[in-house]
């Protein structure tokens, strides 16, 4: 018999919302043999816990307890469905328990830190986990002794950056060797989004970080495969809601895929491919509903490499414009608004320079700290553009080819153009257009480029 791939599956909210969800995406893994699995929080956990945390903060006693009593009716109907054991039970009510002293906690505070809000939003995690263990345990009846839960926090460590914690690498890989065996066919279960700090805290990633999880773990245990399973059948030329003949993509390389992850699709955390980079782990993204259907690869090696593969919509961007006429052959100007930025931890997604000026995009959510403006203002002269929408082309050879950005602004000549953005990447071109114009250029262009080569 050959020997027993490593695949890492990771299931998202939606994948394991109930207990058919639970079982359909258990008996997934028994089919690919998965050796360590990754859940999400079950789908509107994470909102409902911050929206708890939020309530507390705020003094609302009786609505927190209105929402205390939902998360509880939540995951005890997937508990009661799946007839679990006592044993489980009482897992989860410790879980619930731990749920409300931390919402007290919060309550009597009046202090939602970002440190407390990792605690209480990591039980959408541990939660959802004991329970994919039972759906487990149930489709792998013959295996039941050897699938074990872990708790992630004891692998996966982290800095102290509550809210959105860089993983330590090199330690998360130590953990996973010491406290991880396969030899005799284990199959671990595990939550995403959460780890620990050096003293043990327990961190987060981000919002939407359960899949970045899986993929440190694919690295930490040098995994073949890493699959994110979802509730579409892979990466989509772009956004079906936007253009329906959007189709799913077959493959597509890591840089594309980043490149696509950052500049707006959303159907994998940005920070997902970095590590199955590293390692050149093949990730794959396909439906948990519909796993027939195939999905898409991301991979080093593509058989094909067209001049536009997908194209991206990212919503909601600010341009700032920065200028002084100290600019002009001084240096350190750039030095300067970046250390700003910085500081700030706010960061850039596009940027064009001239002698005197530079203009960059970042999400609005950059703007609600306000001293950020104030401070650059001390440099330069600063224009804020709200509601703007950022287009990406995400292909290759992008910055080679002649005739490229003649051919994108003849589709779309009406529109108005706030910035350009080509050269840098070979992977990606986009600009900037008013947000309501958005969809109707990505509609354009996926006309023009998506059905023919240039
Ligand atoms: N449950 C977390 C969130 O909703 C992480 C994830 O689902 O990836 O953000
Ligand atoms: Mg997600």
């Amino acid at each position: 018999m050959s020997p027993r791939k490593k695949i890492v599956s990771k299931f998202g909210g939606t994948s394991i919302g109930d207990a058919q969800c639970m079982l359909r995406s258990a008996e997934l893994c028994r089919k690919q043999n998965s050796c360590l699995i990754v859940v999400s929080a079950t789908s509107g956990s994470t909102n409902l816990l911050l929206e708890l945390g939020q309530k507390s903060e705020k003094g609302s006693w009786d609505q927190a307890e209105t929402l205390l009593t939902q998360l509880r009716e939540k995951h005890f109907k997937i508990a009661e469905e799946l007839k679990v054991s006592s044993l489980t039970l009482q897992k989860l009510q410790m879980l619930l328990d731990d749920a409300k002293s931390l919402s007290q906690g919060i309550f009597l505070l009046r202090d939602f830190s970002p440190k407390a809000s990792d605690a209480l939003l990591s039980l959408g995690e541990r939660l959802s986990s004991v329970l994919f263990l039972e759906a487990m345990k149930q489709i792998s009846v013959e295996a039941k002794e050897r699938i074990i839960w872990i708790d992630a926090r004891e692998f996966l460590k982290t800095d102290e950056q509550f809210g959105k914690a860089r993983p330590q690498i090199a330690l998360t890989a130590e953990k996973c060797h010491q406290g991880l065996s396969f030899v005799r066919g284990e199959t671990y279960v595990t939550q995403g989004f959460i780890g620990s700090s050096s003293e043990g805290a327990t961190t987060t990633l981000g919002r939407g970080g359960s899949d970045y999880s899986a993929a440190l773990f694919a690295e930490a245990i040098d995994a073949d495969v890493l699959e994110i399973w979802t509730d579409v059948a892979g990466i989509a030329s772009t956004d079906p809601r936007l253009e329906p003949s959007a189709f799913a993509l077959k493959e597509i390389s890591f840089q594309e895929a980043s490149e696509l992850a950052t500049f707006g699709a959303k159907i994998l955390h940005p920070a997902t491919v970095a590590p199955a980079m590293r390692k050149n782990i093949p990730v794959f993204v396909g439906s948990s509903f519909e796993s027939e259907l195939g999905g898409t690869w991301i991979r080093k090696e593509v058989s094909t490499s067209p001049l536009v593969r997908a194209l991206a919509l990212r919503k909601k961007q600010v341009l700032v414009t920065l200028s002084t006429p100290d600019m002009l052959h001084a240096h350190g100007f750039l030095f300067q608004i970046f250390k700003v930025f910085n500081d700030h931890k706010v960061s850039i997604d596009a940027i064009t320079t001239s002698e005197i000026s530079v203009a960059l995009t970042l999400d609005d959510s950059a703007l609600l700290d306000k001293t950020l403006i104030s401070e650059l203002s001390h440099f330069a002269e600063v224009q804020v553009e709200e509601g703007l929408s950022l287009i990406s082309l995400i292909g290759n050879g992008i910055n080679h080819t002649p005739g490229l950005a003649q051919k994108i602004f003849t589709v779309i000549p009406e529109i108005n153009v706030r910035m350009i953005c080509l050269g840098a990447s070979k992977h990606n071109f986009c600009f900037l257009v008013a947000e309501e114009k958005g969809p109707e250029a990505i509609q354009r262009l996926h006309r023009v480029f998506m059905n023919s080569e240039l």
